[in-house]
């Protein structure tokens, strides 16, 4: 296959809102990396962070990447072109995924083989929003067949409700999503394949929570409109949920997660809180409640990422219908403007010149 010597790639070029669709060369993988053709990429939660350049992109930017101008992205998928001579394992042609996060495989977590919680976790060294994209051979995942290129591109964040739902049994109990944007969907139909009784779902966005009920949540409230709390002990005859996961990072709907929390139960915290968190009565929420609480940063590697190959790829959980819509890179004002709303389950971007799979 004959590679570009230049690509198109949106790029943040400045540190401010917006990014730019623009020629750059075409990267080259060092001994340890492949270059991959993208074939589909996402957006993130994070990436709309950056291309707004709200506060949090200002004050955690370059502590997680390098510097602008910096090609944008993290979560792609897309077949091997070229590969480093330490990259022996990879074949050219394979088709892949990508973790996104890199351990330093020397700190006390990567030492004890807690790698995924590794203390110096480090990024790509430039995005995947291009034609190609070089990223570190040891990091790749391999697809099946029956996993399409679309789908593979939110293994990634799938993986992380992957991880946090690894971490309870839900067979047959109550589960809780506070917050339907992709992860906590992608939880509702984990909990599903899990076999989870009854789910409940909240989320302010209408849309969202049409999301939720398509994808198996038994019933879903909207906070603005309801008593999510009462709602639930009702539902429950005031036991309360078995588990409860949040996925909003909201305050407000965290501790309404902790009321809904039934005695003994698992609380997993997935949504990074916006605002400080407090607790008017922690010794009921948490303390004589035996609350047993989870925090989830990203995913097991690679473990959650083979568990989420098993799901998707057997067909025991379909994401198709949450990968709600589909633009070329060219069209990216669109696609962030319509991200930023929540009126989209998962965003699928694509470089302009690809052929469908
Ligand atoms: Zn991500
Ligand atoms: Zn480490």
């Amino acid at each position: 296959m004959e590679i570009k010597k230049m690509m198109k790639a949106i790029v943040k070029t400045k540190r401010e809102s917006g990014a730019e669709y623009k020629d750059v060369p075409v990267p080259e993988p060092n001994p340890d990396e492949v270059l991959i053709k993208v074939h589909a990429a996402a957006i993130c939660g994070t990436d709309i962070h950056i291309y707004q350049w709200n506060k949090w992109a200002q004050e955690n930017f370059e502590r997680s990447f390098s510097p602008v101008p910096r090609i944008m992205g993290h979560e792609f998928s897309g077949e091997v072109v070229k590969k480093g001579v330490l990259a022996e394992s990879i074949e050219i042609g394979q088709r892949v995924a990508c973790e996104t996060h890199i351990p330093c495989g020397h700190c006390y977590q990567c030492r004890t083989g807690d790698t995924y919680n590794c203390q110096n976790i480090r990024r790509f060294r430039d995005g995947i929003y291009g034609e190609y994209a070089v990223v570190p051979a040891k990091n790749l995942v391999l697809l099946p067949d029956t996993m399409t290129y679309d789908q593979a591109a939110v293994m990634e964040p799938f993986s992380v409700a992957t991880h946090g739902a690894s971490m309870v049994s839900m067979v047959g109990d109550t589960v809780m999503v506070m917050g339907c944007g992709p992860i906590g969907l992608f939880i509702i139909k984990i909990a599903r394949a899990m076999g989870a009784s009854y789910i409940y779902a909240s989320d302010i966005s209408d849309y969202r929570r049409k999301l939720a009920l398509d994808s198996g949540a038994n019933q879903v409230f909207n906070p603005i409109e309801c008593d999510v709390v009462e709602c639930v002990k009702k539902l429950t005859a005031s036991l309360g949920c078995g588990t409860v996961f949040d996925t909003s990072g909201n305050v407000d709907a965290i501790k309404q997660g902790f009321k809904i929390l039934r005695k003994c139960g698992n609380m997993v915290m997935i949504g990074l809180p916006s605002k400080t968190l407090s607790f008017e009565d922690a010794g009921n929420d948490i303390v004589w409640k035996a609350a047993k609480i989870y925090g989830i940063h990203g995913r097991e590697i690679l473990k959650s990422w083979e568990i989420s190959k098993g799901l998707i790829g057997s067909g025991a959980v379909n994401i198709d219908h949450l990968l709600t819509h589909r633009f070329p890179f060219s069209q990216y004002e669109t696609a962030f403007e319509l991200a930023e709303k929540g009126m989209t389950g998962k965003v699928i971007l694509y470089p302009d010149n690809i052929e469908k799979d």
